[in-house]
């Protein structure tokens, strides 16, 4: 990159390290021409919106707590972590696409419903009913609902997983 302060083309890096929580990276350059020395960030966060919370704040998006809570919802289910890969990288894939610098925590929300809907419905609604709380208490009961009316004969068994049991959740 070009240097700052002569604007020659050619500076190298002379260290590399991670920064915080491993998420950037903080590089020392030096400018091959007149010898200043610079630091840049580099950070595949700015590649993502940022989330806007319920409450409005802002916080940027981390893959991690995406995985932590797809594989919350996936607890004791037997789903494969290739496809919880997939899923996540279809996630990301598609919060990148939106164009947008901000996105809300709803949408993201949406796009894991989506993907566990697809994947197991035990999971899907657990998620649901922690994500939608209870503002949305009558949507998530409809959505229950259908989903019972559309279970296969052979999933009947499974469907008793989907109203809240003793011993299941702790
Ligand atoms: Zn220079």
């Amino acid at each position: 990159m070009r240097c700052p302060f002569c604007s020659d083309m050619d500076t190298r890096v002379i260290d590399s390290r991670l920064v915080g929580e491993g998420d950037q990276i903080r590089r020392r350059r030096e400018c091959t021409n007149c010898k200043e020395r610079f630091t840049t960030y580099e950070s595949a966060e700015l590649n993502y919106p940022r989330i806007i919370k319920s409450d409005g704040r802002r916080e940027p998006f981390k893959e991690e707590k995406l995985r932590a809570g797809i594989l919350r919802a996936l607890e004791k289910r037997p789903v494969e972590m290739e496809r919880v890969e997939l899923a996540i990288s279809q996630i990301k894939h598609k919060l990148r696409s939106q164009g947008e610098r901000e996105v809300k925590s709803r949408l993201l929300g949406d796009m894991v419903m989506e993907q566990l809907r697809g994947m197991d419905q035990v999971a899907y609604v657990r998620f649901a009913s922690v994500y939608r709380s209870f503002e949305d208490v009558r949507a998530f009961l409809d959505e229950i609902e259908r989903l019972e009316n559309e279970l296969p004969p052979e999933l009947k068994k499974s469907q008793l997983d989907l109203l809240p049991s003793d011993g299941d959740e702790n």
